[in-house]
């Protein structure tokens, strides 16, 4: 069942959605080479905690953290590890969650370590392209396919890979709520946006193949074929008549797209 929210309870959202941001802006200025994934998850749990928040991801399904950190082929759902420093030219994906006053926000993205090849920054440059074409798709009137169309169709004019066993999905009062929010799909198909609904569009692009293996415990979700892979997420609020609110990047504002 999809919930709809007023919005005085979008207005909660939001304010789970600003810390998130300020959340992840740290870690991002973080990242170096010479740090070690558990690092950044130490960070993450005592930045949100300092915000009165708590973290989503802690013991979720049995996740040992705060912060998943997916580092070069892990698409997802990397557990961060002492062992784990990162290196000159990796790429890692930061995906965080924290519920503050009962409402839930969830954001990542994939950053740079030190120096990183031409094809790593084009991948990441255009997993976050996808995330806006596929956002700028999620509103009032258009289905869920939209979204899905829009994202799958910039990612695979690069040759790049749509994975589809994992999704966006919709947000609020739990992490995890209905409806599946898929990267891929046909226009005009699939539920109907409608106002009041707040979702997590989140992109996961591959420079090879979309498949993916992950671990049993159904962590570090990586790409079949080892290649590397983005991730790029925001939660946001859908509005009657324009393009959404994004919850987790406080201030942005929609430039017109093509
Ligand atoms: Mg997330
Ligand atoms: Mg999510």
């Amino acid at each position: 069942m999809i919930f709809i929210k007023n919005s005085d309870q979008i207005a909660g959202m939001r304010k789970a959605g600003a810390l998130l941001y300020e959340v992840l802006q740290t870690l991002k200025e973080e990242v170096r080479p010479g740090i070690s994934t558990q690092d950044l998850n130490a960070r993450a749990e005592e930045l949100i905690r300092r915000g009165n928040a708590t973290p989503s991801f802690l013991n979720y399904n049995g996740f040992p953290a705060s912060l998943c950190t997916s580092v070069n082929d892990v698409v997802v759902h990397g557990v961060p590890d002492e062992q784990c420093v990162l290196k000159e030219g990796d790429i890692i994906s930061l995906d965080c969650g924290l519920l503050l006053d009962g409402w839930q926000a969830d954001s990542a993205l994939t950053v740079p370590v030190g120096k990183i090849s031409r094809e790593a920054a084009d991948l990441i440059a255009t997993t976050e392209a996808c995330f806006f074409a596929g956002a700028f798709a999620a509103r009032a009137g258009n289905t869920l396919g939209d979204i899905g169309y829009a994202v799958q169709k910039l990612a695979e004019s690069k040759g790049y890979g749509v994975v589809r066993d994992l999704s966006g999905h919709g947000i609020g009062r739990d992490m995890h709520e209905d409806p599946y929010v898929y990267n891929f799909g046909i226009p005009g198909m699939g539920f109907r946006i409608r106002p009041g609904m707040t979702i997590a569009v989140e992109p996961m692009i591959t420079m090879g193949d979309w498949h993916v293996d992950e671990e049993e415990d159904g962590t570090f979700v990586r790409t079949a074929d080892g290649s590397l892979a983005a991730h790029y997420e925001h939660t946001l609020a859908i509005f009657d008549g324009k393009a959404p609110e994004l919850l987790t990047y406080p201030g942005y504002v929609w430039k017109e797209m093509a």
